[in-house]
C-alpha cells in the first residue's frame, strides 16, 4: 500500500517573498490541503500559474509547476490536460491575469470546458506592479495605489464565467481556508470546467478590501454591537446550485439565481457553490467522437520513435479534413 500523502509532501523550500499578511498565503494552503484531501500522487498533479504576485504558486506546490505567459495559463494548461488526461490540472492567475489580458481566453476556455479546475487571486488590483486598478476593482473606488477613482466599471467574474460555459462556479475568501479547500476539492472533483474566484485582501495595495473590511470592522450589528463579517455562505442559505435534470426551465432558474447572487456586494457577500452542472459534455468528451481511441491514446500515451517523432498515423484525419475542388 502507498504511504498516505501529507502536507509536507506538497511543500517546497523556495523562498517565498510575498508581503506578510497577503491572501495569497490562504489560497496556497488550501490548494496544497486539497491536494491531501484528494489523495493525489504528486506525479499525478500539475499547477499552472499566469503572471503576477499569484504566479509564483507553482513554485510552492511540490507537484509539476509551470510559470507560463501574461493572460496566456487557460490555453497552456488545456493544452496540457488534453494531451495527458490522467493529470489533475489546477490552473492559478491574478484578475488582472485571466480578466484583463487573459479575458478572451477565459471565455474561449467556458466554451469548451475541459475536465480541470481555474482559480483566480481575485485582490482587485495589480499587486505585482505596483497596484493599478484590476478588472474587478469597482467603479469610483480609489485605492491608495491610484491617483484617481477608478472610472472604470468592474467586471462580474461568477456572471462572466456563468456566460461563458463554466460548468462549476464558486466563490471563497483567503482568510477562511478549510471552507476554500473545500471549494477547491469540489472544483477538481467536478467533471467539466471549474472556476473559484478567491476573494483575497492585498495588504501592501488595496486598502478598502482589507481583512479588516472582510471581517466587518465597520459593520457593526445595532443589536449585539459586534462586526458582522461580510462573506455569508451559500450553502446556509437554502442555495442549491446544481442543475439535477439540465432541462430549460431549470437551467433558465438556476442560471437566473447565478446571476442574482452574483450581484450581491456590499455588507453581504455570497461565497460557496453558485453553480455545478454536469449535463454538458466535456471537451474531451467531445474530441473522443472525432479522434477514435483517443481517451485509450491521447498523445501523452503514444509512442515516440527514437527520432524524437510520435508515431501516430494521423493520415485517416487528414484524409478526413481534404478540400476538393469544385
Ligand atoms: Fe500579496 Fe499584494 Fe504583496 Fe502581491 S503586492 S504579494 S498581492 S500583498
Amino acid at each position: 500500500m502507498e504511504p498516505r500523502i501529507s502536507l509536507s509532501d506538497y511543500k517546497t523550500d523556495v523562498h517565498n517573498d510575498w508581503c506578510p499578511g497577503c491572501g495569497d498565503f490562504g489560497i496556497l494552503n488550501a490548494i496544497q490541503m486539497a491536494l491531501v484531501d484528494m489523495q493525489i500522487p504528486r506525479h499525478k498533479a500539475a499547477i499552472f500559474a499566469g503572471i503576477g504576485c499569484s504566479g509564483k504558486t507553482p513554485h510552492f506546490i511540490n507537484t509539476y509547476g509551470i510559470h507560463t505567459l501574461h493572460g496566456r495559463v487557460l490555453p497552456f494548461a488545456l493544452g496540457a490536460k488534453l494531451a495527458n488526461p490522467d493529470l489533475q490540472i489546477i490552473a492559478v492567475g491574478g484578475d488582472g491575469d485571466g480578466l484583463g489580458i487573459g479575458a478572451g481566453h477565459f471565455v474561449g476556455s467556458g466554451r469548451r470546458n475541459v475536465d480541470m479546475a481555474y482559480i483566480i487571486f481575485d485582490n482587485a488590483v495589480y499587486g505585482l506592479t505596483k497596484g493599478q486598478a484590476s478588472p474587478t476593482l469597482k467603479l469610483g473606488l480609489k485605492t491608495k495605489s491610484l491617483p484617481n477613482p477608478n472610472i472604470n466599471q468592474a467586471v462580474n467574474p461568477i456572471a462572466l464565467a456563468l456566460v461563458s460555459g463554466f460548468t462549476f462556479i464558486a466563490r471563497g475568501y483567503s482568510y477562511d481556508v478549510k471552507h476554500l479547500k473545500d471549494l477547491i476539492r469540489k472544483a477538481v472533483e467536478h467533471k467539466g470546467l471549474a472556476f473559484v474566484d478567491v476573494l483575497q485582501p492585498c495588504p501592501t495595495y488595496n486598502d478598502i478590501y482589507t481583512k479588516e473590511w472582510f471581517s466587518g470592522a465597520d459593520n457593526i450589528d445595532p443589536e449585539t454591537k459586534k462586526p458582522m463579517p461580510r462573506p455569508y455562505k451559500l450553502e446556509e442559505s437554502g442555495y442549491d446550485p446544481v442543475v439535477h435534470t439540465g432541462d430549460i426551465d431549470e437551467l433558465n432558474a438556476k442560471m437566473s439565481q447565478v446571476i442574482a447572487r452574483a450581484n450581491e456586494w456590499g455588507n453581504r457577500i455570497p461565497v460557496g457553490v453558485f453553480y455545478q452542472n454536469e449535463h454538458v459534455p466535456t471537451y474531451e468528451e467531445r474530441i473522443s467522437t472525432k479522434i477514435e481511441h483517443y481517451s485509450k491514446a491521447p498523445p501523452a500515451k503514444q509512442v515516440i520513435d527514437k527520432d524524437g517523432r510520435p508515431s501516430a498515423n494521423i493520415s485517416k484525419l487528414l484524409n478526413e479534413l481534404k478540400v476538393s475542388s469544385i
